[in-house]
C-alpha cells in the first residue's frame, strides 16, 4: 500500500492538497463547494463527463443524509468514486489452454513492458509462457521484446520485418498449442500516424485469434499511459470500437498528476482497470484494487 501511496504522489499531491483545503470542519456545503470540487476533479484529469456524474451522484448523497459540514464529504465522495470504478476484476488465467491474452495500445503507452512484466508473473507462478512478435512494423519492438521474453523466461514467437501481423498470430497460436503452453500474450502494433490501417489490422488478428481457438481473445488489455490524461480516453474509444476491451492497464501513474484518468475509464469505457503500472521496475505492475487506490489518493 505504501508503494501505491508513493507511487500515485504527483496525483495524490494534485488532488488531497487542494481538497484537503475544502474539505474542512466548519465550512458548509453549498453549491460554490460543490463547483470547486468539480474544478479539482477536472484538474486530476476526471474528465468532464465523469466528474458532472460523480458530483450528482454526491449532491443526491448530501441531500439524502441531510449533510451540511464540508468534513462529512471525504468519506462520500470516497465511496461515490469507488461506485464509479466498479468492482475489482483482476487479470486471472483460466484452463482455456492456451489463455490467450490479445494486448493493445499506441506506441510509448508501454505496452513491451507490461507484456514482459505479465509474462514474469505467469512464468514465476510456474506456467509456460508463449509471446506472439504481433508487431511486425517496428524491428526495434520484436528486439525490445525479445529481452523482456529472455528476463521472463517466455518463448517469442517472430515472424520477422513484414511479415504479416496475422499471420504471426496464426503462428503462434498454433504453437502455443503445440508447446502445450498455458498462456500465450499477443503484442500488437500501435502505430498512430496511420490509423485505419491499424484499425483494419488488429480487428483481423482479433476474427483470426477467434477462429484458431475456442473463446480467444479470451483477454482483451488495452494499454493506457497514465500521463496523457483525458486523450488516452479518446485512444481507447477507438481501440474499444474495433475490439472489444475486456481490461485496462493504466501505466506510468508514478510520473504524473492526472491519476484521476483512473477514474473515468470504466465509466466511459465500460471495461475496468485490471492493472496500474506505477514505476519501471517487474513488480511495479500491480493488480487494480479500487479500495486500495481511493485510500491511497486520500490518505
Ligand atoms: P510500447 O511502445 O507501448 O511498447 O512502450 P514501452 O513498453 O517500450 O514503454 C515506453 C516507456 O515507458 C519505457 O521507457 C518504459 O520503461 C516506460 N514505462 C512503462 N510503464 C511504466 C510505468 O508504469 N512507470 C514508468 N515510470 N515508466 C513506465
Amino acid at each position: 500500500f505504501n508503494r501505491l501511496k508513493s507511487g500515485l504522489a504527483k496525483t495524490r499531491d494534485q488532488f488531497l492538497s487542494q481538497l484537503s483545503g475544502l474539505l474542512r470542519v466548519g465550512r458548509r456545503i453549498d453549491e460554490e463547494l460543490m463547483e470547486e470540487i468539480e474544478e479539482i476533479l477536472i484538474q486530476s484529469d476526471v474528465g468532464v463527463d465523469t466528474t458532472l456524474t460523480l458530483m450528482d451522484n454526491v449532491r443526491e448523497r448530501v441531500k439524502a443524509e441531510g449533510l451540511s459540514d464540508s468534513s462529512e464529504l471525504a468519506s462520500v465522495l470516497k465511496s461515490e468514486i469507488l461506485n464509479l470504478l466498479g468492482e475489482d476484476v483482476p487479470l486471472q488465467i483460466k484452463d482455456e489452454k492456451p489463455y490467450t491474452i490479445l494486448v493493445l495500445g499506441v506506441n510509448g503507452a508501454g505496452k513491451t513492458t507490461t507484456i514482459g512484466k505479465l509474462a514474469s508473473r505467469f512464468t514465476t507462478s510456474g506456467h509456460r509462457v508463449l509471446v506472439a512478435a504481433g508487431d511486425t512494423f517496428r524491428a526495434a519492438a520484436e528486439d525490445q521484446l525479445s529481452i523482456w521474453c529472455e528476463r521472463a523466461g517466455a518463448e517469442l514467437i517472430r515472424g520477422g520485418e513484414n511479415a504479416e501481423p496475422a499471420s504471426v498470430v496464426f503462428d503462434a497460436i498454433h504453437a502455443a498449442k503445440h508447446r502445450d503452453a498455458d498462456v500465450l500474450i499477443v503484442d500488437t502494433a500501435g502505430r498512430l500516424h496511420t490509423k485505419k490501417p491499424l484499425m483494419d489490422e488488429l480487428s483481423k488478428i482479433g476474427r483470426v485469434m477467434e477462429r484458431a481457438h475456442t473463446g480467444a481473445p479470451h483477454e482483451v488489455l488495452l494499454v493506457v499511459d497514465g500521463t496523457v490524461g483525458q486523450n488516452a480516453l479518446m485512444q481507447a474509444k477507438v481501440f474499444n470500437d474495433t475490439v472489444p476491451i475486456t481490461g485496462v492497464v493504466v501505466t506510468k501513474l508514478d510520473g504524473t498528476a492526472k491519476g484521476g484518468i483512473v477514474i473515468a475509464v470504466n465509466a466511459e469505457i465500460g471495461a475496468p482497470v485490471k492493472l496500474i503500472g506505477i514505476g519501471e521496475k517487474l513488480d511495479d505492475l500491480r493488480d487494480f484494487a479500487g479500495a486500495d487506490f481511493v485510500d491511497a489518493l486520500f490518505a
